[in-house]
């Protein structure tokens, strides 16, 4: 190898390392993490700016622990869920959208309460916070709803829970065949 090339391999190695420590920690803390179920491609563009939105989360990204979570983000999370699975809770991923824009107080939503990366002001009750910590807040009461409503894996519940999942399916199945019928039909 030459040395870029182990050079390469140290710096992915003290990565994976740091992804691990971070991981472990964070699911000995909280065995329940509520994360934004952000597609890996879309953050990569929403970092490097787009048309529509040039360079919008530059700020955001800003830091070298953030750098590495951007790019081990997929294998950062695949860590967490198996280390919370391990100590019996789990990974809630909760929709990405609106959670930087709705006020954590009360409720409110518009682009408008982020007037910088870092500050969010709501306009209709005037909360104040750190933008990213709003945000923060709204993705775990968002996964925190979810997990609440999680199925429980007794016997009574899950024997009970199957043949309406069943029964679903099967209409699910039915369906899209109805259509196509429906559809041929006037074409014949
Ligand atoms: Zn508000």
């Amino acid at each position: 190898m030459d040395r870029l090339g182990r050079l390469h391999a140290r710096i992915a190695a003290q990565r994976n390392d740091w992804l691990h420590k971070l991981s472990t920690e964070l699911a000995d803390m909280h065995p329940v993490i509520a994360i934004e179920d952000l597609k890996v491609t879309a953050m990569s563009a929403s970092a490097a700016g787009s048309i529509d939105a040039p360079g919008k989360r530059v700020r955001q990204k800003a830091g070298l622990n953030r750098a590495i979570l951007d790019q081990g983000w997929a294998e950062f999370r695949r860590q967490l869920e198996y280390k919370c699975a391990a100590r019996g809770g789990a990974v809630v991923p909760v929709p990405a959208a609106y959670t930087s824009q709705t006020c954590h107080r009360c409720g409110f939503v518009t682009a408008d309460n982020r007037l910088s990366q870092a500050r969010f002001n709501c306009l209709a009750c005037e909360h104040s916070d750190n933008a990213d910590l709003n945000a923060a807040k709204n993705i775990l009461a968002a996964g925190l709803a979810v997990w609440a409503e999680r199925p429980v894996a007794c016997g009574a519940e899950v024997s009970r829970a199957k043949p309406v999942r069943a029964r679903r399916a099967a209409a699910m199945k039915q369906e899209p065949t109805e259509a196509t019928k429906a559809n041929l039909a006037p074409t014949r």
